[in-house]
């Protein structure tokens, strides 16, 4: 199939061959036709199935079509396009492809989120945006500033929503809808990698009559990753991925953590070890998260090191190589974050550094992609067999899976010469995060302090 037999203007095919696809992708076969028909979705799709240009390329072509619905309150020209992002990066991610895409039509576009000024959104949106691409925190800052219309909206995406609702922003996108005009009004655009019941609860308030848009299921992409285990002790992980990096002469590599300051630590230590390395997320400006990633995909950085949250959205082209430093507490955000790799039809590698108190991790993993992850083991770092497994760390906010108060058994590996010192980042404050908390308890406040 081609994007032709889309039924896409020549100005949007223009735009798409530019970007070099030959044809589209499956999300992109399926949803194009059924937006442009004016219909409602409901689509099951994880970042790198290329689901941005699925609902960009024919949400532009059908505002194109038709004139905007007249003068907005207050002399504010009213926004015609919402597109509703958990995170800052993903949001300047979808507003560059709403450039890119529409390069050849004639509409203005802005991203709106926190951890910048507001002042020079209010410039633009005062001079009229048509399509706006926004956090939901930030757009209700403008909307109960009078420095948004919202009221003659034509079309709502709902980007990511699983992962919306996981960072707690169930209220905030409520209170976002409230501002819409009335759901049969508009055409609506939900995406999800997950349907669970509260997404099933948020497309019922949202959705009017939705089409349901399935592509292969969530491991798909993960079939063109070459994943593999190295089993090594804790203390020893950070040795081994310079080791790794080193000898296997990787460029550019993307790593996780689970906790900011696991992040900072290890971009420190990395730094010692001769590698260019740098820390991205929720912790860090908005300008300091620009900069670290465009010096990465610029190659002057060449190890990047993420927590869950700050690499959601991530969008790097042949991003070659991802490390699991640590498993993720969530197995579906193993998906996500190997999911960096391999975009669009090209392979890449996954590599995770795997430590005993993290068996369960792996087993939970394994049985969601439903495969054996092929192990590995590097001579001089097999692990140390007296080590006996210890409840996971969080970091200031979170606490050990399944250990509600969050303390520890007595660590026996503290002899061991960890560079984390006894008690440091470990503890917590009692309350830490409760300001988000919400029904979702503590999955959220997990979320928040990534
Ligand atoms: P997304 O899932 O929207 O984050 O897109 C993932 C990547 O796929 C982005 O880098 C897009 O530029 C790229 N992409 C989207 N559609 C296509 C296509 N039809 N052919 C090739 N690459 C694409």
């Amino acid at each position: 199939m081609s994007f032709e037999q889309l039924g896409l203007s020549s100005e949007v095919l223009r735009a798409v061959t530019e970007e070099g696809y030959d044809s589209p992708t499956p999300i992109q076969q399926k949803a194009i036709p059924i937006v442009l028909a004016g219909k409602d979705v409901m689509a099951s799709a994880q970042t790198g199935t290329g689901k941005t240009a699925g609902f960009t390329l024919p949400l532009l072509q059908r505002l194109s079509q038709s004139p905007a619905h007249g003068g907005g309150k207050r002399g504010l020209p009213p926004v015609r396009a919402l597109i509703l992002t958990p995170t800052r990066e993903l949001a300047a991610q979808i507003a560059d492809s709403v450039a890119t895409y529409g390069k050849y039509l004639n509409f203005r576009s802005a991203v709106v989120f926190g951890g910048v000024s507001i002042n020079p959104q209010i410039s633009q949106l005062r001079k009229g945006v048509d399509i706006l691409i926004a956090t939901p925190g930030r757009l209700l800052d403008h909307a109960s500033q009078g420095t948004v219309d919202l009221s003659k909206l034509e079309v709502l995406v709902l980007d990511e929503a699983d992962r919306m609702l996981d960072m707690g922003f169930i209220h905030d996108v409520k209170r976002v809808l409230a501002l819409l005009p009335e759901t049969g009004q508009r055409q609506n655009l939900l995406f999800s990698a997950t349907f669970s019941k509260e997404i099933k609860q948020l497309a019922g308030r949202m959705l009017n009559d939705p089409q349901l848009v399935e592509v292969a299921p969530q491991n798909a992409t993960a079939d063109r990753i070459e994943q593999h285990v190295y089993k090594v002790d804790k203390v020893r992980k950070r040795e081994l991925l310079s080791k790794l990096i080193h000898d296997e002469d990787w460029r550019q590599v993307l790593v996780f953590t689970r906790t900011k300051h696991g992040a900072n630590r290890l971009a420190e230590q990395l730094g010692k070890d001769g590698l260019s390395a740098a820390a991205i997320h929720g912790n860090k400006s908005q300008g300091a998260r620009t900069k670290a990633l465009a010096g990465f995909k610029a190659g002057q950085i060449r190890v990047l090191v993420a927590t869950d949250i700050a690499a959601r959205g991530l969008d790097i082209d042949q991003l070659p190589n991802v490390v699991n430093f640590e498993l993720p507490n969530v197995p579906e955000d193993y998906v996500h974050r190997i999911g960096r790799t391999a975009r669009a039809g090209l392979s890449g590698k996954a590599v995770s550094l795997v430590c005993i108190d993290e068996a369960k991790l792996l087993r939970d993993i394994e049985k969601l992609i439903r495969r054996e992850l092929p192990r590995v083991d590097v001579p001089g770092f097999e692990p140390d067999p007296t080590i006996a497994a210890e409840p996971i760390r969080q970091g200031r906010q979170g606490r050990p899976p399944g250990a509600p108060g969050g303390g520890g058994r007595k660590r026996r590996q503290s002899a061991q010469g960890s560079s984390h010192p006894p008690g440091h980042g470990g503890g917590r404050k009692p309350g830490a995060g409760a300001a988000h908390a919400n029904s979702r308890g503590g999955s959220q406040q997990r979320r928040r302090g990534a």
